[in-house]
């Protein structure tokens, strides 16, 4: 990285990626101190272009960052959540459970069904307002350290690079965005966090990172078999009792429908293909009526993180900090992480604040790493912690069984017989 002379621009805080975490960061330094230069670096080519949508979004993380966002015009929560279904898939059959026995944190009442794309530009323009910097198809690729370790901004990828690796004919070399502060809000499995969770040794003493990996398309379907707010999971088939997973299906406005699966990546059957068990899912009796006369608009994949609450790494490192999925706060039985997002932004993004206005740089934020579990990201982790160990530990029917009492255990007396239970190896 130091072998190129590159331009360099100064920045209070630099954010890479433009998701609900890294947009809620930014907002929220602005709100907090409108003097702060502020700068957020997306590598896909508009912001939301690679936010994988269609998603249940709960607003606790909105509601703070954006109180008032009801009554505006044009916000991007257009489909209340109307009506939850939990479905158990057998080969031919199904059967609903009923949501009476359902831990309360699982129901969808007061939730949304959003294109979670929209409310990435939604949030885009609500930064640009305050004056945040947002440089949408540039990708940080490299960190910059100074003397002491620290780290101190980020390098966005060279251009006009040839196959083999040496400059073309229209070599422009990466900018350095140099920061007070760096956000590292790259999603799930991000190539900087990665390097950073290693140099800093982030994820010592911690469990090891879980993984699955989520398929999802968006349906344009037939008036008729749209339900606009219907929310829907199902566990069991195509997937065998010993392999975790299941799929969602979101009615959203406009006819349209999202519709998903996730398979944990610690599944033993080496001949099991997450897409083909995908495709399968779509022709139970149960869910294919949905798509009968139905065209599929867009489709994707994305890594989730499924470790939660004993596998978060440290979020502070010399420099900076990890927030969102870079730091893996994706509620598993939930299928959600956006609302955790958004609240880790604003958390990091007031440490930060606190740490520049005593006149700070490119120290540690341990303030953040102190105050996360003591918040609402950490309250909704902590309830559902032992569901992804007792899945993986006693397959479908007894783990997601076991889970669903170890949540009202923890939801109504806030205790775990199983205490905090370990995941085991890494996927
Ligand atoms: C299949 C599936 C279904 C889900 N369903 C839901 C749901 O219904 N409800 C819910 O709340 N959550 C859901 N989630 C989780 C949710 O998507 C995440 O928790 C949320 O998007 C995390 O936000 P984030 O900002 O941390 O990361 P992301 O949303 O992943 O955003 C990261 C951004 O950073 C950019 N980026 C990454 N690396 C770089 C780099 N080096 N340089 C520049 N830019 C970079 C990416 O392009 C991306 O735009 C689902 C996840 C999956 C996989």
């Amino acid at each position: 990285m130091s072998d190129i002379e590159r331009e360099s621009m100064e920045f209070d805080v630099v954010i890479v990626g433009a998701g609900p975490a890294g947009l809620a960061a930014a907002i929220r330094l602005k709100q907090v101190n409108p003097e702060l230069s502020v700068v957020v670096l997306e590598k896909g080519g508009e912001v939301g272009a690679h936010i994988l949508s269609g998603a249940v979004v709960d607003p606790i993380g909105i509601d703070r960052l954006l109180p008032g966002w009801r009554e505006e015009e044009g916000h991007p929560f257009r489909t209340p959540v109307t009506d939850d279904h939990f479905l158990v898939l057998g080969p031919a059959g199904s059967f609903r459970l009923p949501n009476i026995l359902m831990p309360p944190l699982m129901n969808n009442h007061g939730n949304y069904v959003v294109s979670l794309g929209n409310v990435c530009r939604w949030l885009a323009t609500k930064a640009e307002a305050l004056g945040v910097e947002i440089y949408p198809g540039f990708a940080a690729v490299g960190l910059l350290y100074n003397e002491a370790g620290a780290v101190t901004g980020v390098v966005t990828g060279d251009m006009g690079v040839e196959k083999d690796g040496t400059h073309g004919p229209g070599f422009a070399p990466g900018m350095a965005l140099m920061g007070k502060y760096v956000l590292i809000g790259e999603g799930a499995r991000g190539s900087l966090a990665k390097q950073l969770i290693a140099k800093y040794h982030l994820s010592d003493g911690r469990e090891p990172g879980k993984y699955g990996i989520g398929l999802k398309e968006l349906w344009q379907v037939k008036p008729e078999n749209h339900r606009p707010g219907l929310v829907q999971h199902s566990f069991g088939w195509p997937l065998d009792m010993k392999t975790g997973g299941g799929s969602f299906l979101y009615h959203l406005e406009d006819n349209q429908v999202a519709v998903g699966f996730v398979v944990h990546l610690n599944y033993k059957n080496p001949y099991l293909s997450p897409f083909d068990e995908f495709q399968r899912f779509k022709t139970h009796p149960a869910i294919r009526g949905t798509f009968e006369g139905a065209k599929r608009l867009g489709y994707g994949a994305r890594a989730i993180t499924e470790g939660g609450w004993q596998s978060v790494p440290k979020l502070s490192f010399p420099g900076g900090a990890l927030i969102g999925c870079a730091a893996g706060f994706v509620n598993v039985p939930r299928i959600k992480g956006s609302h955790n997002a958004v609240l880790s932004g604003m958390l990091a993004a007031e440490h930060v604040c606190d740490a520049i206005a005593a006149g700070r740089a490119n120290d540690e934020l341990a303030s953040y790493e102190a105050a996360w579990r003591a918040t609402d990201i950490g309250k909704d982790l902590k309830k559902v912690r032992n569901v992804k160990p007792l899945w993986t530990r006693f397959g479908t029917i007894v783990g997601v069984g076991l889970g669903g009492l170890d949540m009202w255990l923890n939801t109504l007396f806030g205790f775990s017989p199983f205490g905090t239970m370990k995941h085991g190896k890494a996927d």
